[in-house]
């Protein structure tokens, strides 16, 4: 992999520059379509559209309600996104001692 800001060659799996310290991960990282674990209603597939598409999360659920009710397309959908969509990965926090310990 290179580096799209300074052009050389970094790691694959590396989320920041090592010789400039641009942010490469991070675009990545944010396009994923996954349901989140906090703040779902029922599986996360609304929630995780809007943040996907970065827009209210209650315009997605009213578009799909209403989907659901006029065509039925959102009721079948549903479903389908809920199986298909990975649920996002735990968030584990570093523990306390170990950061301790880096700094003097
Ligand atoms: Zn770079």
């Amino acid at each position: 992999m290179y580096c799209n800001y300074c052009g050389k060659v970094i790691q694959d799996d590396a989320a920041v520059c090592a010789y400039c310290g641009v942010r490469i991960g991070a675009s990545l990282a944010r396009k994923r379509l996954m349901r989140p674990r906090h703040g779902r209603k029922i599986a996360g597939v609304c929630l995780g559209f809007a943040e996907y598409f970065d827009v209210d999360v209650t315009v997605v659920r009213l578009v799909w309600l209403i989907t659901s009710f006029m065509t039925g397309i959102g009721l079948i959908s549903y479903p389908i996104a809920w199986i298909v969509m990975p649920e996002e990965p735990l968030l584990l926090t570093a523990p306390v001692g170990v950061q301790r310990a880096t700094n003097p």
